[in-house]
């Protein structure tokens, strides 16, 4: 059997990571083999590298390879699968369903009974293997002119999902949303905050990092407006500031900033919370405020997580609509692309770095 390269972490061994040789995947009818091509670093890697996620290697195996950010180009096609092609530009969603309702409906984005996999993380391979073999329904094709970006379109879905979920819910009345805030200026929060940009809301980036960072002056570049914690120090002061906070993200992974943010909810208004917080502290929570401020203000707090092929292929849509308004930018999210067997450098976090790359092969 042919061999390749994959990234591996072991769930029982916390925080060992390295690149070893596995079988190469052999497809067979109704399946898709695709070439690795990039593959996106993020907080929840580092969560399962250190087995605070809780998730596992799959059965039968002590290693888990690690990465759920793809851009892959189809490699070969198995007998009886239409619409792809060898050559094809392809991201992989991450989730794969048990048999509840819900998975079953292919909402397994909203799986009811959590025996759900989720590629890269919770007992499924990921990504940072030269070669996944993959089903068409959990592939969603992306226009060659994407392929810089390409590895953002998962990320990007995570911030569609969340948004929609937001807006789905507020039907519940008369809502013209005006002003979002957005709490931290990781790539789920920028990306997040050039969605409600682009809708032509009023937002705002919250979050620990000073004002006069690279990154901050980015963002304000394409009209989004930023609040460092060092100027404002408390959320609480922060929502004083607006005269009404439509929608609010958490996306710091920060338990205190979901604490803070969950005291804050305006009248109306809604809050999604997207952090993982698996291993943060404990806190102390003031639940008959936050109960009160909820219920004389018909405030809703509500959890997302995952994103089904419809979030995905919005966020393909929604790519190309930021690359006409803001040429380059979403681009320029991607700060460092490191080479596959560099791959350790790319799972140390450093300032500057907003999204890294592992660049498992290059396209020639
Ligand atoms: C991934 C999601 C996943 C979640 C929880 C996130 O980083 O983008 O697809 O569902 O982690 O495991
Ligand atoms: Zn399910």
């Amino acid at each position: 059997m042919p061999e390749m390269r994959a990234v591996v972490t072991y769930p029982k061994q916390q925080g060992k990571v390295e690149m070893i040789e596995v079988e190469r995947p052999a497809i067979g009818a109704g399946e898709v083999l695709i070439r690795m091509r990039d593959v996106g670093i993020d907080g929840t890697d580092t969560e399962v590298i250190e087995a605070a996620h809780g998730g596992g290697a799959p059965e039968g195996d002590d290693y888990l390879i690690l990465g759920h950010e793809s851009l892959g180009q189809v490699a070969e096609v198995g007998d009886g699968v239409s619409g792809l092609k060898q050559g094809d530009w392809v991201v992989s969603t991450v989730r794969r369903p048990d048999g509840c309702p819900n998975c079953r409906r292919g909402e397994y984005d909203m799986c009811l009974w959590g025996d759900y996999t989720e590629r890269g993380i919770k007992g499924a391979h990921g990504y940072l293997a030269e070669y996944v073999k993959e089903q068409p329904q959990f592939i969603v094709p992306i226009p060659e002119a994407l392929r810089p970006v390409g590895a953002l379109v998962e990320p990007l879905s995570i911030n569609e999902k969340a948004i929609t979920q937001a807006w789905d819910i507020q039907r519940r009345m008369h809502w013209k949303p005006r002003t979002a805030l957005v709490f931290g200026l990781g790539t789920i929060g920028i990306l997040a905050a050039m969605l409600l940009r682009h809708r032509g809301l009023d937002t705002y980036i919250y979050s620990r990092e000073s004002a006069r960072t690279k990154t901050v002056k980015m963002v304000r570049e394409i009209g989004i407006n930023y609040v460092g914690a060092d100027d404002v120090p408390r959320v609480a002061d922060l929502a004083r500031q607006f005269d009404r906070v439509d929608f609010m993200l958490e996306a710091t992974g920060a338990a205190e900033v979901a604490a803070e943010a969950m005291q804050t909810v305006q009248p109306n208004g809604v809050l999604c919370l997207l952090s993982v917080t698996g291993k943060a502290k404990r806190l102390p929570l003031d639940v008959a405020a936050i109960n009160q401020r909820l219920v004389l203000g018909n405030g809703v707090i509500f959890g997302s997580v995952n994103s089904s092929p419809v979030h995905f292929r919005r966020a393909v849509r929604d790519l190309q609509s930021f690359n006409e308004k803001w040429p380059g930018f979403a681009e320029r999210l991607i700060t460092r692309r490191v080479p596959f067997e560099k791959f350790d450098r790319a799972l140390k976090q450093r300032p500057s770095d907003i999204k890294v790359l592992i660049q498992v092969s290059t396209d020639a």
